[in-house]
């Protein structure tokens, strides 16, 4: 064996492990086909959809796009990043199994193993929560504590602990356990500024344990104690970062929170730990803090497995408030349903529950508003409505955030907007689209160009110009794919569309190329079907791109409406099916829609502008787009 266990140990500890249970204390997983599989989002992929397969009878898992696959101990290697031998220690300890000796590989010599990090943070975590519970200096700890009106139960079940006022007190007790440096791994101590030896590093504080998801203790927050020697020193201490914990990927609570959460879809994110501890006790359960930092994309990934909907409470005031919306841009970007969360008379939540209890706070929850409607409402606080300038500057500000977020994480929620925009604001809805358009362009620009290794960019490139299937289709895609979908259906109709549109028509460059390469089958005097076009295509995007067309045409069913509609045609002078010239006349529109705007000059900027436009022209254009959009709508739907 090369882990050096004897393999079956490996089979014991595989045995007594529940691959759905496993991975249901990472992601959030949901039954399908009775029980016989599990669906989640994927960990190891930007996942959408939950395209994670767990297989309980083979006790296996599959991700369906990224091909990540295996069993408990691969789990655990990927998601940890940890090695074999450690993946199956961790599994071994987890099933309450006696790890035996190794064979044929020296002692357990690296101190960075990360499971003695684990011991040695769990060891703390006892001594810590020990002196908590009786040493008698612990008095104005508890005293804080009660004051704070935490319970019996939530003191034991949060773990509470106590640092004493003493700069060697764990490094005391660690004697004949641990080396000062294996403690200094962990930041439990540092090391003297005169380099000479090591101190505690949390002195005199109430400490709250921070697990990880898996509920094992990897860090600490300590609070200090009023009145106490070092009261005006930093109100709030978290362990440094180390090998076993990450601010950006953490938040405390998650281990206690995670049923409620999945239970609710709802995952509340509010500013402190004594806040957190606070809304659970009094049975609101699905809230999570932040570890004293800002919110980061990873936290927003860890919660997006769990919670289809994010509640952000940041403090009431100014400070809380800005927090809070520059908060939105990472959320937004993830496809959450984001909500902000403002507690009346800038109370906290704590204060909030403890005066009018769990139901009110659960409504306030529950009605929080949707976050591009906060930041709507925000800016328009800030800003006013009533000149020119003022309603530019809330235009500003809102198309600002939407235009950093990829038009598929905003969707529906965006068109909402940017409607009660245009009738909050007076300004012409398709101005504002033509806005947000070039905002986004110039932002995918700056941001590629100064910042070319950041996790923002990424998104903002996809969204500006990458694959076909990174961004929602616009109504003018949807309408490109309906001719193509025409063409891979009836490869005859070549003909009829190649004399009335051009490749140039095409405005999505992936179907442009299709399109291009349909009209080249034809000219060579073959019917460009969709088997030709996937025997020709080689670029693995673009084939996925047919497949996909193909696959719409036979959902909706077009070669029954072609038909159907040659069968009714009585229009002798322009024969042919409806349907299809519906379809040509599309593009066509939409290109004498374009001449038409260029003609017009460059897109307003403000209601006024408007204005200008004469107002039969205007209400000729309403119709068109309106029946235009009515059309596309209705034939996506059906
Ligand atoms: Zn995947």
């Amino acid at each position: 064996m090369p882990s050096g266990f004897p393999s079956d140990f490996k089979e014991l500890v595989r045995s007594r492990t529940d691959l759905v249970a496993l991975i249901g204390e990472s992601v959030a997983l949901s039954a399908r086909s009775g029980g016989r599989e599990f669906a989640a989002l994927c960990p190891f992929h930007d996942d959408h959809d939950p395209s994670m397969r767990v297989y309980p009878d083979r006790q296996s898992y599959r991700c369906w796009v990224c091909d990540e696959g295996g069993d408990c101990f691969s789990w655990v290697q990927k998601i940890d990043r940890v090695g074999f031998v450690e993946a199956l220690e961790m599994l071994a300890r987890r099933a309450n199994i006696e790890i035996p000796k190794r064979m044929g590989r020296a002692s357990n010599s690296d101190s960075h193993d990360r499971n003695s990090l684990h011991e040695i943070v769990a060891w703390a975590d006892r001594e810590f929560h020990q002196c908590f519970l009786n040493a008698p200096f612990a008095a104005p700890a508890r005293e804080y504590i009660a004051s704070r009106g935490f319970t019996d139960e939530t003191i034991r079940k949060y773990h509470i602990g106590y640092h004493p006022d003493n700069w060697q007190w764990l490094l005391d007790r660690a004697q004949g356990l641990y080396a000062p440096e294996q403690l200094a791994t962990v930041r439990l101590v540092g090391e003297k500024r005169d380099g000479n030896g090591y101190i505690d590093y949390f002195v005199n504080r109430v400490l709250f344990p921070i697990r990880d998801e898996r509920g094992r203790p990897v860090a600490f927050g300590g609070r200090v104690i009023p009145g106490a020697r070092n009261e005006n020193d930093a109100k709030y201490w978290n362990s440094l970062e180390g090998p076993i914990f990450s601010k950006s990927s953490l938040l405390y609570g998650f281990d206690a929170a995670r049923d409620a959460i999945r239970k609710a879809n709802t995952a509340v994110v509010v500013e402190g730990y004594t806040d957190c501890i606070t809304l659970h006790q009094h049975g609101v359960e699905n809230v999570v803090a932040t570890l004293g930092t800002s919110l980061t994309e990873q936290h927003v990934l860890n919660l997006k497995r769990f919670a289809r909907k994010v509640v952000l409470n940041y403090d009431g005031d100014s400070a809380g408030q800005r927090a809070a919306e520059r908060a939105l841009a990472k959320f937004l970007a993830e496809e959450i349903d984001l909500r902000v969360l403002t507690i009346p008379n800038g109370l906290d939540p704590a204060d909030y529950i403890e005066t009018h209890g769990p139901q009110a706070l659960n409504e306030l929850i529950e009605n929080a508003p949707e976050a591009l409607e906060y930041k709507l409402q925000a800016a328009v606080t800030r800003n006013g409505v009533e000149s020119i300038d003022a309603r530019e500057r809330v235009l500003d500000e809102v198309l600002e955030l939407i235009g950093q977020t990829p038009k598929r994480a905003t969707g529906t929620r965006e068109d909402a907007i940017l409607g009660r925009l245009s009738v909050r604001l007076g300004v012409d809805e398709r101005k504002l689209r033509a806005r947000l358009h070039e905002l986004r362009q110039t932002l995918a620009n700056r941001t590629s160009v100064n910042n070319p290794n950041t996790y923002r960019v990424d998104s903002e490139e996809v969204a500006a110009n990458s694959g076909f299937f990174d961004s929602k289709l616009t109504k003018d895609d949807l309408a490109e794919c309906e001719l193509l979908e025409i063409i891979f259906t009836a490869a005859d109709s070549i003909s009829a569309i190649g004399q009335e549109i051009g490749s140039a028509d095409f405005r999505n460059p992936f179907l442009r190329r299709l399109f291009q390469l349909c009209l080249d089958i034809y000219e060579q005097g073959e019917p460009p079907t969709f088997e030709r076009v996937t025997s020709i295509v080689e670029e693995p995007d673009l084939k996925s791109i047919t497949v996909w067309i193909d696959q719409q045409a036979r959902e909706k069913q077009i070669a029954r409406i072609l038909q159907d509609d040659d069968a009714t045609c009585e229009d002798a002078e322009a024969p042919g099916p409806a349907y299809l010239k519906q379809a040509i006349a599309a593009l066509r529109w939409r290109r004498e829609e374009l001449s038409h705007e260029l003609r017009k000059g460059e897109f307003g900027q403000t209601a006024a502008a408007t204005a200008g436009l004469n107002e039969d022209k205007i209400a000729m254009l309403r119709q068109a787009t309106a029946h235009h959009q009515q059309r596309v709508t209705k034939k996506t739907l059906n």
